[in-house]
Protein backbone atom coordinates (compact mmCIF):
# COMPACT_ATOMS: atom_id res chain seq x y z
CA UNK A 1 0.00 0.00 0.00
CA UNK A 2 3.04 2.41 1.21
CA UNK A 3 4.22 1.70 -2.15
CA UNK A 4 1.26 2.18 -4.41
CA UNK A 5 0.84 5.94 -2.37
CA UNK A 6 4.45 6.59 -3.26
CA UNK A 7 3.79 5.71 -7.22
CA UNK A 8 0.86 7.72 -7.10
CA UNK A 9 3.11 10.29 -5.64
CA UNK A 10 5.67 10.08 -8.20
CA UNK A 11 3.72 9.86 -10.97
CA UNK A 12 1.73 13.62 -9.83
CA UNK A 13 5.11 14.96 -9.32
CA UNK A 14 6.32 14.77 -12.94
CA UNK A 15 4.66 16.39 -15.59
CA UNK A 16 4.44 13.60 -18.27
CA UNK A 17 3.97 15.18 -21.41
CA UNK A 18 1.22 14.31 -22.65
CA UNK A 19 1.14 15.13 -26.33
CA UNK A 20 -1.77 14.75 -29.17
CA UNK A 21 -0.84 15.59 -32.27
CA UNK A 22 -3.81 17.38 -34.33
CA UNK A 23 -3.96 17.10 -38.35
CA UNK A 24 -4.02 20.91 -39.76
CA UNK A 25 -3.20 19.87 -43.66
CA UNK A 26 -2.98 17.08 -45.43
CA UNK A 27 0.57 16.03 -44.40
CA UNK A 28 0.69 18.31 -41.16
CA UNK A 29 -0.04 17.74 -37.77
CA UNK A 30 0.51 20.33 -35.07
CA UNK A 31 1.28 19.87 -31.16
CA UNK A 32 -0.61 22.49 -29.39
CA UNK A 33 0.88 24.32 -26.63
CA UNK A 34 -0.72 26.09 -22.97
CA UNK A 35 -1.20 29.98 -23.89
CA UNK A 36 1.09 30.40 -20.69
CA UNK A 37 4.38 31.32 -19.62
CA UNK A 38 6.98 28.25 -19.11
CA UNK A 39 6.49 26.67 -15.42
CA UNK A 40 6.96 23.50 -13.20
CA UNK A 41 3.38 22.53 -14.34
CA UNK A 42 3.47 23.16 -17.96
CA UNK A 43 6.92 21.44 -18.07
CA UNK A 44 7.50 24.22 -20.88
CA UNK A 45 4.77 23.14 -22.81
CA UNK A 46 3.38 26.42 -23.62
CA UNK A 47 4.77 26.48 -27.59
CA UNK A 48 3.01 24.53 -30.75
CA UNK A 49 5.51 22.62 -32.78
CA UNK A 50 4.70 20.88 -36.22
CA UNK A 51 5.45 17.87 -38.35
CA UNK A 52 5.30 16.95 -41.95
CA UNK A 53 5.04 13.73 -43.50
CA UNK A 54 6.13 13.57 -46.59
CA UNK A 55 5.09 10.29 -46.89
CA UNK A 56 8.97 8.73 -46.27
CA UNK A 57 10.14 10.92 -43.26
CA UNK A 58 9.17 13.65 -41.31
CA UNK A 59 10.52 17.38 -41.32
CA UNK A 60 9.85 18.82 -37.75
CA UNK A 61 9.29 22.62 -37.57
CA UNK A 62 10.76 23.69 -33.77
CA UNK A 63 11.21 20.90 -31.37
CA UNK A 64 9.63 22.62 -28.43
CA UNK A 65 10.85 23.14 -24.61
CA UNK A 66 12.70 20.23 -23.72
CA UNK A 67 14.65 16.52 -25.27
CA UNK A 68 11.12 14.28 -23.14
CA UNK A 69 8.98 16.62 -24.78
CA UNK A 70 10.30 16.22 -28.49
CA UNK A 71 10.83 12.27 -27.41
CA UNK A 72 7.13 12.81 -26.14
CA UNK A 73 6.04 14.06 -29.52
CA UNK A 74 7.98 11.39 -31.50
CA UNK A 75 6.73 8.79 -29.74
CA UNK A 76 2.87 10.36 -30.60
CA UNK A 77 3.84 10.62 -34.28
CA UNK A 78 5.44 7.00 -34.58
CA UNK A 79 1.33 5.89 -33.88
CA UNK A 80 0.54 7.70 -37.14
CA UNK A 81 3.47 6.79 -39.16
CA UNK A 82 6.77 5.47 -38.08
CA UNK A 83 8.96 6.91 -40.65
CA UNK A 84 12.94 8.69 -40.46
CA UNK A 85 13.17 12.16 -39.11
CA UNK A 86 15.33 13.86 -41.81
CA UNK A 87 15.14 17.80 -41.31
CA UNK A 88 14.92 19.55 -37.70
CA UNK A 89 13.88 23.61 -38.10
CA UNK A 90 14.25 25.99 -35.50
CA UNK A 91 12.16 29.22 -36.94
CA UNK A 92 14.09 31.86 -34.35
CA UNK A 93 16.44 32.09 -31.48
CA UNK A 94 14.11 31.39 -28.24
CA UNK A 95 14.42 28.07 -26.49
CA UNK A 96 11.56 27.08 -26.04
CA UNK A 97 11.20 26.64 -29.73
CA UNK A 98 14.31 24.37 -30.32
CA UNK A 99 14.99 22.78 -26.82
CA UNK A 100 14.12 19.46 -27.88
CA UNK A 101 16.71 19.43 -30.75
CA UNK A 102 18.94 17.30 -29.62
CA UNK A 103 16.28 14.55 -28.73
CA UNK A 104 15.39 14.61 -32.29
CA UNK A 105 19.07 14.74 -33.93
CA UNK A 106 20.15 11.78 -32.04
CA UNK A 107 17.16 10.30 -34.14
CA UNK A 108 19.10 11.52 -37.68
CA UNK A 109 17.61 14.62 -38.58
CA UNK A 110 19.58 17.69 -39.78
CA UNK A 111 19.22 20.82 -38.08
CA UNK A 112 18.68 24.13 -39.05
CA UNK A 113 18.59 27.38 -37.88
CA UNK A 114 19.66 30.71 -37.37
CA UNK A 115 23.22 32.54 -36.69
CA UNK A 116 22.21 34.38 -34.04
CA UNK A 117 20.61 30.73 -32.05
CA UNK A 118 24.10 29.47 -32.57
CA UNK A 119 25.56 32.49 -31.24
CA UNK A 120 23.16 33.20 -28.33
CA UNK A 121 23.57 29.37 -27.59
CA UNK A 122 26.35 27.65 -28.42
CA UNK A 123 26.59 23.79 -27.76
CA UNK A 124 26.87 22.98 -24.23
CA UNK A 125 25.48 26.31 -22.30
CA UNK A 126 21.86 26.54 -20.80
CA UNK A 127 19.08 28.06 -21.25
CA UNK A 128 16.61 29.60 -19.09
CA UNK A 129 13.81 26.97 -20.34
CA UNK A 130 15.94 24.42 -18.47
CA UNK A 131 15.98 26.68 -14.99
CA UNK A 132 12.19 27.15 -15.40
CA UNK A 133 10.90 23.16 -15.89
CA UNK A 134 11.21 20.47 -13.06
CA UNK A 135 14.43 17.92 -13.13
CA UNK A 136 12.37 14.78 -14.64
CA UNK A 137 11.11 17.28 -17.29
CA UNK A 138 14.50 18.52 -18.75
CA UNK A 139 16.51 15.12 -18.09
CA UNK A 140 18.22 14.80 -20.85
CA UNK A 141 18.06 18.25 -22.50
CA UNK A 142 21.23 19.58 -23.99
CA UNK A 143 22.28 22.47 -26.10
CA UNK A 144 23.71 21.21 -29.50
CA UNK A 145 25.10 22.74 -32.58
CA UNK A 146 23.46 23.79 -35.55
CA UNK A 147 24.20 21.92 -38.55
CA UNK A 148 23.64 24.38 -41.52
CA UNK A 149 22.48 27.98 -40.78
CA UNK A 150 19.77 29.90 -42.85
CA UNK A 151 21.10 33.12 -43.68
CA UNK A 152 18.87 33.81 -47.33
CA UNK A 153 15.76 32.86 -48.70
CA UNK A 154 16.67 28.97 -49.91
CA UNK A 155 14.27 26.07 -51.25
CA UNK A 156 14.61 22.48 -49.65
CA UNK A 157 12.64 19.26 -51.16
CA UNK A 158 12.92 16.35 -49.00
CA UNK A 159 11.48 12.93 -50.40
CA UNK A 160 9.46 14.90 -53.03
CA UNK A 161 8.21 17.98 -49.85
CA UNK A 162 8.77 21.19 -50.97
CA UNK A 163 9.57 23.49 -48.63
CA UNK A 164 10.83 27.44 -48.45
CA UNK A 165 12.60 29.37 -45.93
CA UNK A 166 11.76 32.85 -46.01
CA UNK A 167 14.39 35.07 -44.58
CA UNK A 168 13.35 38.24 -43.48
CA UNK A 169 16.87 40.65 -43.01
CA UNK A 170 15.03 42.81 -40.66
CA UNK A 171 14.16 42.96 -37.17
CA UNK A 172 10.79 41.52 -36.24
CA UNK A 173 10.13 39.01 -33.41
CA UNK A 174 13.76 38.54 -33.11
CA UNK A 175 17.07 40.29 -34.95
CA UNK A 176 17.03 36.86 -36.88
CA UNK A 177 13.49 35.29 -37.97
CA UNK A 178 12.32 33.22 -41.04
CA UNK A 179 8.95 31.42 -41.93
CA UNK A 180 8.82 28.22 -43.58
CA UNK A 181 5.89 28.14 -46.52
CA UNK A 182 4.99 24.62 -48.15
CA UNK A 183 3.57 25.76 -51.13
CA UNK A 184 1.78 22.72 -52.21
CA UNK A 185 -0.59 22.92 -48.93
CA UNK A 186 -0.18 26.19 -48.74
CA UNK A 187 1.06 26.42 -45.44
CA UNK A 188 2.52 28.69 -43.70
CA UNK A 189 4.95 28.27 -41.01
CA UNK A 190 5.92 31.69 -38.99
CA UNK A 191 7.30 30.69 -35.70
CA UNK A 192 6.53 33.38 -33.52
CA UNK A 193 5.44 35.97 -36.33
CA UNK A 194 2.35 34.79 -36.14
CA UNK A 195 0.47 34.44 -32.32
CA UNK A 196 -3.06 34.02 -31.09
CA UNK A 197 -4.68 34.34 -27.83
CA UNK A 198 -2.26 35.84 -26.02
CA UNK A 199 0.41 38.96 -26.86
CA UNK A 200 3.57 38.49 -28.23
CA UNK A 201 6.75 39.93 -26.51
CA UNK A 202 8.54 42.74 -28.22
CA UNK A 203 11.89 42.27 -26.24
CA UNK A 204 14.42 41.12 -28.68
CA UNK A 205 11.95 42.04 -32.31
CA UNK A 206 10.63 45.61 -32.83
CA UNK A 207 6.93 46.74 -33.99
CA UNK A 208 7.91 47.94 -37.55
CA UNK A 209 9.17 44.76 -37.83
CA UNK A 210 6.56 42.70 -36.74
CA UNK A 211 4.19 44.96 -39.24
CA UNK A 212 6.82 44.31 -42.06
CA UNK A 213 6.76 40.75 -41.59
CA UNK A 214 2.71 40.55 -41.41
CA UNK A 215 2.46 42.81 -44.62
CA UNK A 216 5.20 40.13 -46.07
CA UNK A 217 3.00 36.85 -44.87
CA UNK A 218 -0.19 38.76 -46.83
CA UNK A 219 1.71 38.14 -50.03
CA UNK A 220 1.68 34.47 -49.68
CA UNK A 221 -0.75 32.40 -50.92
CA UNK A 222 -1.86 31.05 -47.46
CA UNK A 223 -4.49 28.48 -46.28
CA UNK A 224 -3.10 26.99 -43.24
CA UNK A 225 -1.22 29.48 -40.56
CA UNK A 226 1.03 27.43 -38.47
CA UNK A 227 1.49 29.83 -35.43
CA UNK A 228 4.02 29.95 -32.74
CA UNK A 229 1.41 30.08 -29.96
CA UNK A 230 -2.20 29.96 -29.82
CA UNK A 231 -4.27 27.67 -31.52
CA UNK A 232 -5.83 28.96 -34.44
CA UNK A 233 -4.61 28.38 -38.24
CA UNK A 234 -6.92 30.15 -39.82
CA UNK A 235 -6.15 33.78 -40.18
CA UNK A 236 -6.97 35.09 -36.70
CA UNK A 237 -3.34 35.16 -35.45
CA UNK A 238 -2.90 37.69 -38.40
CA UNK A 239 -5.41 39.74 -37.19
CA UNK A 240 -4.64 39.98 -33.83
CA UNK A 241 -1.45 40.17 -34.43
CA UNK A 242 -2.23 43.37 -36.47
CA UNK A 243 -4.19 45.03 -33.90
CA UNK A 244 -1.72 44.42 -31.01
CA UNK A 245 1.14 46.18 -33.07
CA UNK A 246 -1.06 48.81 -34.61
CA UNK A 247 -2.22 50.12 -31.21
CA UNK A 248 0.96 49.71 -29.96
CA UNK A 249 2.17 51.82 -32.80
CA UNK A 250 -0.64 54.52 -32.91
CA UNK A 251 -0.79 54.64 -28.73
CA UNK A 252 3.23 55.26 -28.75
CA UNK A 253 3.02 57.62 -31.30
CA UNK A 254 0.13 59.67 -29.83
CA UNK A 255 1.86 59.95 -26.50
CA UNK A 256 5.26 61.22 -28.00
CA UNK A 257 3.12 63.67 -30.08
CA UNK A 258 1.63 65.22 -27.02
CA UNK A 259 4.77 64.84 -24.79
CA UNK A 260 3.75 62.12 -22.80
CA UNK A 261 7.08 60.59 -21.25
CA UNK A 262 7.73 56.96 -21.40
CA UNK A 263 7.04 56.04 -17.96
CA UNK A 264 3.67 58.01 -17.87
CA UNK A 265 2.46 56.15 -21.04
CA UNK A 266 3.86 52.60 -19.52
CA UNK A 267 1.76 53.77 -16.67
CA UNK A 268 -1.59 55.06 -18.30
CA UNK A 269 -2.01 53.84 -21.47
CA UNK A 270 -5.16 52.39 -21.71
CA UNK A 271 -5.35 49.23 -23.78
CA UNK A 272 -8.38 47.58 -22.12
CA UNK A 273 -9.89 46.67 -25.42
CA UNK A 274 -7.01 44.00 -25.15
CA UNK A 275 -7.79 42.73 -21.91
CA UNK A 276 -9.11 39.13 -23.15
CA UNK A 277 -5.67 38.65 -24.31
CA UNK A 278 -3.53 36.18 -22.39
CA UNK A 279 -0.36 36.98 -20.46
CA UNK A 280 -1.18 41.10 -20.70
CA UNK A 281 0.03 40.73 -16.82
CA UNK A 282 3.54 40.13 -18.07
CA UNK A 283 4.24 40.78 -20.91
CA UNK A 284 2.10 44.15 -21.53
CA UNK A 285 3.72 46.98 -19.69
CA UNK A 286 7.44 46.29 -20.63
CA UNK A 287 6.27 45.98 -24.30
CA UNK A 288 5.12 49.56 -24.10
CA UNK A 289 8.19 50.59 -22.75
CA UNK A 290 9.70 48.69 -26.03
CA UNK A 291 7.27 50.76 -28.09
CA UNK A 292 7.80 54.12 -26.87
CA UNK A 293 11.36 53.55 -27.31
CA UNK A 294 10.82 52.26 -31.27
CA UNK A 295 8.51 55.72 -31.88
CA UNK A 296 10.31 58.32 -29.73
CA UNK A 297 12.04 58.98 -32.81
CA UNK A 298 10.47 57.32 -35.25
CA UNK A 299 10.21 58.75 -38.59
CA UNK A 300 7.54 56.82 -41.46
CA UNK A 301 9.69 56.08 -44.60
ZN1 LIG B 1 9.84 33.60 -29.65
Amino acid sequence: MKNLILIALLTVSSFAYDLKPVKISNSVYQFVGEVAVPSKENGGNMVNTYWINTGKSYIVIDTGPSYNYAKAAHNAMKKIADLPIKVIINTHMHDDHWSGNNYLKEQGGKIYATKAQAKKFPAGTSTHMMTVISKEDRAGTKVIGIDEYVTKNATITIDGTTLKFLYLGYIAHTKEDFMVYFPKEKVIFAGDLLFSQRITSIRDGSVEGGLRSLRDIRKLDVKVYAAGHGIYTDHTPVIQMQEYFMALKTRAMAAVEEDIGMSEFVKTADFSDFKDRKMMEVLHKPNLGFAYGEYEFFEEE
